[in-house]
């Protein structure tokens, strides 16, 4: 293991911190327990003064194809799991495309894309050195209790990669803004929308400094050239409290704020 600094006002999707020292993780019988683990920083917003963070390194980031199963490192990049799909001809990471990040951020986000989400496609995760069945890991929308570092998970191999379900959910990306985000700030709440209910208290837009509620998709807090930790952190913290005072709904983040 080696310590790297990072620059996280252009590592980070949405480009918001500062120089910070990263302990890279090499082999698994040497991860700490006393670090926050990042991946690739699409879903946080770190502050001046985040928990010293860790990262799985390269020897992370590998696909093997084996008696009927894919076994990938969780420090693989999204595009690269939908190119070998696509590549092989196997179904099931379609929704991937487009949905920026590692394995790693989406095992533990339970990310997707509409009904699909990456539990659905799973069969097991290495959470600690433990082979663990995904219908024994507690999962729902947008989260999944690992209760530890994933290092690689396994796919049973299912033929037949869906271009007609590719074209269509690229399709679905094209109302989301361009400026740097971390996709989506809050979860949407049962049988509602995020967006709509930023939109309802009049925050759609709003803008503090360089950080602002999207025109596009009010649900996206975007940089619009030189945001920071504070202006975020207000804007969040003052949608929470509009959206419970008027809608009587209590937001909660999807972006892990650090
Ligand atoms: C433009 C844009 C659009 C997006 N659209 C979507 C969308 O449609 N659907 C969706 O679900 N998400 C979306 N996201 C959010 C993001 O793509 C996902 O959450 C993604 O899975 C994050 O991956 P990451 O590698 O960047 O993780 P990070 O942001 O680095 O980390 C996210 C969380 O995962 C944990 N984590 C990371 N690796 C591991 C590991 N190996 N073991 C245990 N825990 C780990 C971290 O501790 C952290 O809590 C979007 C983001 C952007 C910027």
């Amino acid at each position: 293991m080696f310590l790297k600094t990072i620059d996280f006002s252009k590592y980070s999707s949405i480009k918001v911190g500062q120089h910070t020292e990263v302990l890279m993780i090499e082999k698994e019988d040497e991860i700490p327990t006393d670090r926050y683990l990042i991946a690739g920083a699409n879903n946080l917003l770190i502050s001046p003064t985040p928990p010293p963070l860790m990262m799985l390194s390269k020897d992370f980031a590998f696909i093997h194809e084996k008696e009927g199963y894919l076994t990938i490192g969780s420090a693989m990049p999204t595009g690269r799991i939908v190119s070998y799909a696509k590549k092989h001809n196997i179904s099931g990471f379609e929704f991937c495309s487009k949905l920026p990040g590692t394995l790693g951020g989406m095992l533990a986000m339970n990310a997707g894309v509409k009904a699909y989400e990456i539990f659905n496609i799973l069969h097991s995760i290495k959470i600690n050195s433990k082979w663990i069945l995904a219908t024994d890991i507690e999962h729902g929308y947008r989260f999944a209790n690992l209760n530890g570092v994933a290092t690689e998970a396994k796919f049973k191999v299912v033929k037949g990669f869906d271009t007609v379900l590719l074209k269509e959910l690229l399709n679905l990306r094209t109302n989301q803004p361009h400026d740097p985000s971390a996709g989506s700030a809050f979860k949407n709440p049962e049988g509602d929308y995020a967006g709509r209910l930023i939109e309802v208290v009049g925050l759609k837009g709003f803008r503090k400094g360089d950080m602002q509620w999207s025109k596009i998709h009010a649900n996206f807090l975007v940089n619009r050239g030189e945001g920071t930790f504070e202006d975020a952190k207000y804007l969040i913290d003052l949608v929470k409290e509009k959206v419970l005072k008027e809608c009587g709904v209590k937001l909660i983040e999807e972006i892990k704020i650090l």
